[in-house]
């Protein structure tokens, strides 16, 4: 397997970042993942936009250019002999001191890593997930916006971990006014009397590359699909719930809370979403 970093292909066992890398020490760096299908990458131009967003916004100076960026991941995936995997794009400030100031970092780091991916077994997509709501928030006061993809994920990991702990794959987590938010790593929609809805941005959730698929697929389907604030209550009495995300594609949740959702299998809306991505991510690509 090779890896790009410093300018170039290096392997594996010898893709090494210093200690005094900010990216380690702070979590101070940003990051995508990003998928291809069939040798397409999908989305690849609105995940580098958000990349360079996500940097713009903490003052990190990727020193590669979009159309450059695009190059490096798809020879990354070439390099690797991949026409279907998962590809993920790390700039971190780079090397400095132990101070926490990222001035003193001079040469950020961008590293891509490209290999094969399954988020969920295959059964899970048929079944459904159970998942549970989280004690963890999204907090909408944070200094850092919920829009910025940081290498900072220890909220998100707090959720996996509240997931694990409960026995199920996945967790919800709302804001701080109680409102649902999103996944560990994926946004989330519901579906009542046809009418789809997911959380806007300014909730705390990350406006997912998926999400905004999901979200055009079923305006262009004629589906009543608008982003809407809503609670715990609403998943629980919804008649379908799915999360979307690049590695959990979508997938539909089945219980949560120990609610039944619906029938307590993966719904017909949530199914027809499924098949149009699926052919969608094949037409959508880059090579
Ligand atoms: N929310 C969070 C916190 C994420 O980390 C991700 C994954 O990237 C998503 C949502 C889903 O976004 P996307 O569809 O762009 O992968």
């Amino acid at each position: 397997q090779w890896i790009f970093m410093n300018g170039g292909f290096v392997k594996k066992e010898d893709a090494k970042i210093s200690v005094y890398d900010h990216g380690f020490l702070y979590g101070d760096g940003v990051f995508e993942g990003i998928r291809a299908y069939d040798g397409n990458v999908f989305r690849l131009k609105e995940h580098l936009v958000r990349l360079l967003d996500s940097a713009k916004s903490i003052l990190l100076q990727i020193p590669y250019t979009l159309d450059e960026l695009s190059d490096i991941v798809v020879q990354t995936l070439q390099k690797n002999e991949l026409q279907d995997g998962y590809i993920r794009l790390v700039v971190s400030r780079g090397q400095g001191d132990l101070g926490l100031d990222p001035f003193k970092c001079k040469d950020p780091q961008v590293i891509v890593i490209a290999e094969k991916l399954a988020l969920f077994p295959e059964a899970l997509y048929e079944k459904g997930l159970n998942i549970v709501t989280v004690a963890s928030r999204r907090n909408r006061s944070d200094v850092l916006s919920p829009k910025v993809k940081s290498l900072n994920y220890l909220n998100n990991i707090l959720v996996k971990i509240e997931a694990s702990l409960a026995g199920v794959p996945e967790a919800l987590m709302l804001n701080d006014q109680g409102y649902v938010a999103e996944g560990s790593a994926d946004n989330i929609f519901i579906v009542r009397n046809n009418k789809i809805m997911t959380p806007p941005g300014y909730v705390g959730a990350l406006e997912g590359i998926t999400r905004n698929a999901i979200m055009e697929l079923a305006i262009d389907k004629g589906y009543d699909m608008t982003e809407q604030v809503f609670t715990r209550h609403d998943v629980y009495t919804a008649d379908e719930v799915f999360l979307t995300g690049t590695a959990a594609e979508v997938i539909a949740v089945v219980d949560v809370d120990g609610r039944t959702i619906g029938e307590g299998v993966p719904g017909p809306v949530t199914q027809e979403l499924l098949q149009d991505f699926r052919q969608l991510v094949i037409r959508d690509g880059v090579k």
